[in-house]
């Protein structure tokens, strides 16, 4: 694993490609203000916290925020290992978090490190939520997923984006990809001095400006030439048709919709075994276009006969 001191009062610890069962790397980044501690992501558990536990400590008497920028298992898993701190997040991200906790906790056991305790964010903003004192603001933009935002540390002009820039392409998690790119359009006009991705540590603007014209590209379903981040590129693809398919379900359930139940009996539908979700972004990207529409008209009339 990496440390690294940005900027006046930041520490970004890396984890490196190895150092997880997940592979590549991820970051979380500490900010140390007057008489709180920020920290953007907590990973994949207890463990891999220590490190940041053993940073806090160095300097007694500070409470703790911790910062979610979005609901995926890889930002938050950690969140149990800190006791009594404060847990910000956009109300979506909350919301996002409850609705599929249990499935990847599941799903992606082979991650978890040390303990995985359930610990939801207790504060939500809509928009924005800002600590005036030590100039830490939390901001809403969604691209990523649904429920994505950044922290921007307004005196040392640092951003932490979380997934919403990646090298090389950026994972699309939610369907709206016009949002993104404005969200990609804001974090550039903002002109920060250093720019920190989840997945990518810091980061240039060439990058941010790349993964913009990949997402248009997406958009407007042009031919793309990917070079590297190929398999991101497939499981893009295919994640929004799937999408797709979650969202018409949503509308027909309308608040009786539930996330498990969903992923469970659409994944049944299709012959995949409980067992094999463990890998289902694999199964994600095998799975012809054809096969989904095929079995839809079914799916759908037995989500439209549920009596429940
Ligand atoms: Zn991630």
């Amino acid at each position: 694993m990496k440390i690294q001191t940005v900027g006046r009062r930041g520490v970004l610890f890396t984890f490196q490609d190895g150092d997880s069962v997940m592979g590549g790397e991820t970051s979380v980044y500490l900010i140390e203000g007057g008489d709180r501690f920020y920290l953007c992501d907590t990973f994949l558990g207890s463990s891999f916290m220590n490190v940041v536990k053993d940073r806090i400590k160095e300097s007694p008497r500070k409470d703790l925020v911790i910062f979610n920028s979005h609901s995926d298992f890889d930002h938050v898993w950690g969140n149990g290992a800190f006791g009594g701190c404060e847990i910000v997040a956009h109300e979506l991200a909350r919301r996002r978090m409850e609705e599929r906790w249990e499935y990847d906790f599941e799903n992606l056991e082979r991650f978890r490190d040390g303990d995985v305790l359930k610990r939801l964010p207790n504060v939500t903003f809509s928009y924005r939520l800002v600590f005036e004192d030590d100039e830490i603001e939390f901001r809403y933009l969604p691209g990523h997923t649904l429920c994505s935002s950044v922290c921007i540390d307004r005196r040392d002009s640092v951003i932490f984006v979380g997934d919403l820039v990646e090298d090389p392409l950026p994972l699309t998690l939610w369907s709206d990809l016009v949002t993104f790119t404005e969200s990609l359009k804001t974090v550039l006009k903002m002109s920060c001095q250093t720019v920190i991705s989840g997945h990518s540590g810091i980061v240039a603007e060439s990058l941010i400006r790349r993964n913009l014209e990949y997402l248009k590209s997406l958009f407007l379903g042009e031919e793309i030439d990917v070079e590297e981040g190929e398999e991101t590129h497939s499981f893009n693809t295919k994640y929004l048709e799937f999408l797709h398919y979650e969202d018409k379900a949503r509308e027909i359930l309308g608040e009786r919709f539930d996330f498990v139940q969903f992923k469970r009996e659409f994944w049944q539908m299709l012959g995949v075994e409980r067992e094999s979700l463990k890998f289902e972004s694999r199964l994600i990207r095998q799975t012809p276009s054809e096969r989904l529409e095929e079995i839809w008209p079914q799916f759908e009339e037995q989500l439209k006969n549920r009596k429940d």
